[in-house]
């Protein structure tokens, strides 16, 4: 028997399906199905795999993107404020050059 896209549902409750289990695309009825996190699974089974493979997803993405762009980010941020005030100090309050910022830095 094959199973059709909006079929019976596959538990045997004889119930048409209305929505498929988010891990591995069976029909679940009203009967069977099993929420979690806004996510409709046919299974206890099904839920779990997808919630452990969500988690480790989460984690994946604090590791390699979150926290280098938060560092780089605030070093950037402070750097731009640097270099403004500066320009601000040099162009209308006097402040040293260029040139005379490279000799006081010993360039
Ligand atoms: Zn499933
Ligand atoms: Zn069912």
């Amino acid at each position: 028997m094959a199973v059709q896209a909006t079929g019976i549902c596959i538990c045997g409750s004889g119930q048409l399906s209305t929505m498929r289990c988010g891990r591995c695309v069976k029909p679940v009825c009203e009967e069977c199905k099993i929420e979690r996190d806004g996510q409709v699974y046919c299974s206890l089974e099904c839920a779990e795999v997808a919630q452990r493979y969500l988690e480790s997803e989460d984690a994946g993405r604090n590791i390699s993107r979150a926290r280098p762009v938060g560092i780089f980010g605030m070093i950037f941020g402070l750097f731009c404020f640097a270099v403004i005030g500066w320009l601000v100090w040099w162009l209308f309050f006097g402040g040293p050059g260029p040139d005379r910022l490279r000799q006081m830095i010993g360039i």
